[in-house]
């Protein structure tokens, strides 16, 4: 999981700009806001998407894995859009400021019959409720699971992503959510606590500790082979070695060594 500080003042004038241009004229001479729908702020997607995977460096806010701005790459509304009402956002609000702040429900500008000032956002829209997450099946067919985006549906999860300090990975792979330390429901409802994940960050936590920088273990050439990267460069560092030693089988597999490339975010989350 990663931190976002919602700031970027160019996604925040977009939406602005896009609410206030359909604040228009009805066939009785009055005024309301018409068109301010998700399928309208995203079109073209490509432009709209493109806010949120540069604001996350091309991370999966979930996840952490590599991200691009095309369709492999979801928005995720944070409250979900099907919740309408104000007392079901209550939750997120207790949680994050910035959701309190800045998004409300739909219904609140679509129903308005005068201009709102903003912000606040209305949900479906607001740059402060969306950010980008994996599509979710990268083990779908390795492993059997999906997570991320796919997992969540839309079950309450608190904002991670707008929670500094919030979350922590541990050197042995696990997280833990700092405000209630043995609560690992959340993490279960995204899936990401299952082991082959939990093997991909302990083994970037080794990395992080061996001698190599991050080019060297994604470099495709180098004279060290994968093996002897797995083998002598990390698992030998580990203090635990012999149930490290689990992760060369694992990880010596090519098509499992390019998804644990994927998830280099933790190799400078561990090595700082
Ligand atoms: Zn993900």
């Amino acid at each position: 999981m990663i931190y976002i500080d919602k700031t970027n003042q160019e996604a925040i004038d977009f939406v602005t700009t896009f609410i206030d241009f359909n604040w228009l004229e009805q066939n009785d001479k009055t005024y309301k806001y018409q068109n301010i729908g998700y399928p309208q702020i995203k079109n073209p997607v490509k432009r709209f998407r493109a806010f949120f995977v540069d604001e996350q460096n091309n991370k999966c806010c979930y996840c952490c894995r590599d991200i691009v701005n095309d369709n492999s790459t979801e928005l995720e509304h944070i409250i979900p859009k099907t919740k309408s009402i104000l007392i079901d956002f209550e939750p997120y609000y207790q949680h994050s400021n910035v959701l309190r702040q800045n998004v409300v429900p739909q219904s609140i500008f679509e129903l308005s019959i005068s201009k709102l000032n903003k912000p606040p956002f209305p949900h479906h829209i607001a740059y402060h409720n969306i950010v980008a997450s994996c599509n979710g099946k990268t083990f779908e067919s390795s492993e059997d699971f999906t997570c991320c985006n796919r997992e969540r549906g839309d079950e309450f999860v608190p904002p991670f992503n707008l929670m500094q300090d919030a979350i922590e990975y541990l050197p042995d792979g696990t997280i833990v959510y700092m405000r209630e330390l043995q609560n690992r429901t959340y993490f279960e409802i995204l899936n990401l606590s299952k082991e082959i994940l939990i093997n991909i960050r302990r083994l970037w936590y080794l990395f992080s500790i061996s001698q190599l920088t991050l080019e060297q273990i994604l470099d495709e050439k180098s004279i060290i082979t994968l093996e002897e990267k797995i083998n002598v460069h990390a698992i030998a560092h580990s203090p635990t070695l012999i149930e490290d030693f689990k992760l060369l089988e694992t990880f010596s597999n090519p098509n499992i060594w390019n998804i644990f490339k994927e998830y280099s975010y933790f190799f400078d989350y561990y090595r700082n």
